[in-house]
């Protein structure tokens, strides 16, 4: 969890890799809905390109079954749940399966540098990999070092619509982590995403790490 550009995206993918779990981003699958043109990607894209939450009972539909069709040994999910609702469904599906959350890890930063770090972040149409025109650059110009394809920036990723995304997460995401931490649910994993990306991939691994699982 974090706000907008706190960098869940970029860290979520390195730990996914690092401790073999499988990576699922709510933002990554809703934008896929999107572009293969369905009825439900163009209402997820309202939602999205106003900078605002998609109501509740659309996410919670597509992440349980993104999740119940998930094999892998151990799950990493990144930009979800982002609300109290989604969060107690969250925990009933993963009850219900015998498999509750170990960690949430929250990635805490500034506000004036999410602002800059998202409007210059760009990322790869063909893997996802993120990319930043000034802190994070591709080897090549403007391709993706794995996929060689020309990197793209998101709609959303404006400064009018981060600070209504900004908005939507002190008011909306906010008591998700409060949430946490009174239902004793899982440990909560508070990390500064205000240094450079390896030095908050360091301090994410070491936590996790240290969870012992
Ligand atoms: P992200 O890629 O995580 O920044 O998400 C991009 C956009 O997708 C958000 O600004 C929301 O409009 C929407 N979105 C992603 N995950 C959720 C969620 N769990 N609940 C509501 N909206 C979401």
């Amino acid at each position: 969890m974090g706000p907008p550009g706190a960098g869940k995206g970029t860290q979520a993918k390195r730990l996914a890799e690092r401790f073999g779990m499988a990576h699922l981003s709510s933002g990554d699958i809703f934008r896929a809905e999107e572009a293969s043109g369905s009825d439900l990607g163009a209402k997820l894209a309202e939602y999205m390109e106003a900078g605002q939450l998609v109501p509740d009972d659309i996410v919670v539909e597509v992440m349980a079954r993104a999740i119940a069709g998930c094999d892998a040994p151990g799950l990493l999910l990144d930009g979800f749940p982002r609300t109290v609702p989604q969060a107690e469904a969250l925990d009933a599906q993963l009850d219900r399966a015998g498999t509750p959350l170990d960690a949430v890890a929250v990635i805490g930063a500034d506000d004036e540098a999410i602002v800059e770090r998202i409007t210059g972040r760009r990322s790869c149409p063909q893997c996802g990999r993120i990319y930043h025109v000034k802190f994070l650059l591709p080897e090549n110009d403007e391709l993706c070092d794995d996929c060689r394809v020309g990197l793209v920036q998101r709609d959303d990723d404006t400064e009018a619509v981060v600070r209504q995304r900004l908005e939507a997460y002190y008011e909306q995401t906010e008591p998700v982590i409060a949430y946490y931490h009174r239902r004793d649910r899982a440990k909560v994993l508070e990390i500064d995403g205000n240094g450079p990306p390896d030095e908050v991939t360091a301090a994410l691994a070491d936590a996790v790490t240290a969870l012992g699982r």
